[in-house]
């Protein structure tokens, strides 16, 4: 063996037959054939599919109750693949609150390829009714929305989207599975950003599509996905693997602090006003009772008595909420969301959205009640 040769032998995987406990990343971007051409497993190349992968994609499709998942680089690449996989002349209902780089991607570019969308107040089931046309494919819901935490009958909205042969996507991002479970309501698909709950430490972006049915509408997305190639690598399909462990744990004490939180700030004299859907106060709190369970979430938004100056003075001077924007890891967040989205933007300059970490609650109410007195 020449030293060229050396080097390549020498670092090959001699490890095949052990079994460790955890999964190993498989970086590896091709598969071994048979010797008939073939292959005996459903590994060829990586962009296609790859063992950190589908171990990820069969753990979404189980978590959500679907047929099947396909995993995506990042949340707006899973939206992306959604919104592909209609044609020219298609009418789509966004939500009036939806994720602002969804509306974003379906104005800079769906628009382009034909595709025409409204954005619809959800919670208002008879213009949403009134807003349906016979192009309508698709009702894009998210539940509780972003920034302001409106809430949508998930269940009502599905029903009419079939009566008018259309699909209902879920964008369950912010709830996780954990506290609702969108298919189990009568949605077609559900989306996620896996940067969020699922990887859970901010340190990975992913996303995701889980399918009811492994239909034609499925085959498609899949199609986008190995052709178009948005996945995500093999490390971080074991990152957001290794988050989902911790899931459940972590959302649930996520939701029990934000409840805490979201009452202490119902009360203060210097908040204008808490968005939150466990608060009794919420127009969407009944809703939110009937399709939400384990709590109401880890996100809220707050209104501050005073203007965005102030407001963004507020934010500045807490300790244990960082200014950064995302949400689900396990470090509280807090983002102005009027200086995010621009002059476009239709948040009021007063509110803040806080994502709730896994600090002791006391001691993150504390830090809100040296900064308001
Ligand atoms: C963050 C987020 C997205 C986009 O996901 P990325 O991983 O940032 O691409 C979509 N929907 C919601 C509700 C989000 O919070």
């Amino acid at each position: 063996m020449k030293f060229e040769t050396k080097v390549i032998e020498s670092t090959k995987n001699h490890f095949q037959n052990s079994e460790p406990i955890a999964t190993p990343i498989y970086l590896s971007s091709t598969y071994k054939r048979n010797e008939d051409g073939g292959y005996n497993h459903d590994m060829v190349y990586s962009r296609e599919n790859n063992p950190n992968r589908a171990i990820l994609e069969k753990s979404l499709a189980l978590l959500e109750g679907g047929e099947t998942a396909f995993a995506f680089a990042s949340g707006m690449a899973a939206i992306g693949a959604v919104l592909q996989s209609l044609k020219p002349g298609d009418h789509v209902i966004l939500p009036d609150d939806s994720y602002y780089a969804a509306r974003q991607f379906a104005e800079k570019i769906m628009t382009r390829w034909g595709l025409e969308f409204t954005e619809v107040d959800m919670s208002d089931l008879d213009t949403l009714k009134s807003n349906i046309k016979p192009s309508t494919v698709l009702i894009w819901v998210e539940s509780p929305s972003n920034p302001q935490l409106k809430i949508s009958d998930i269940q009502a909205i599905a029903k009419i989207a079939h009566e008018n042969d259309a699909l209902c996507v879920v964008d369950n991002t912010w709830p996780t599975p954990v506290l609702q479970n969108p298919i189990e309501l009568g949605a077609d698909l559900v989306v996620h950003s896996t940067t969020k709950y699922f990887g859970g430490h901010s340190d990975v972006l992913g996303g995701c599509v889980i399918a009811a049915k492994n239909d034609e509408f499925a085959q498609r997305i899949k199609d986008i996905q190995y052709l178009q190639g948005g996945v995500p690598s093999p490390f971080d399909c074991w990152l957001i693997a290794r988050g989902i462990q911790t899931l459940s744990l972590r959302v649930k004490a996520q939701s029990e602090s934000a409840m805490k939180l979201a009452e202490f700030l119902a009360q203060h004299s210097s908040i204008e006003k808490v968005l939150y859907p466990g608060l009794s106060s919420h127009s969407g709190h009944t809703i939110s009772k009937k399709q939400m369970h384990d709590g109401f979430g880890g996100m809220l938004s707050v209104l501050i008595k005073g203007d965005s100056k102030k407001t963004l003075e507020i934010s500045n001077q807490l300790r244990y909420f960082a200014t950064a924007t995302s949400l689900g890891g396990v470090e509280s967040l807090i983002e102005h969301r009027q200086s995010v989205e621009g002059s476009e933007s239709k948040v009021p300059e007063n509110l803040l959205r806080i994502s709730v970490g896994l600090e002791n609650v006391e001691d993150l109410i504390a830090d809100w009640l040296r900064v308001l007195g």
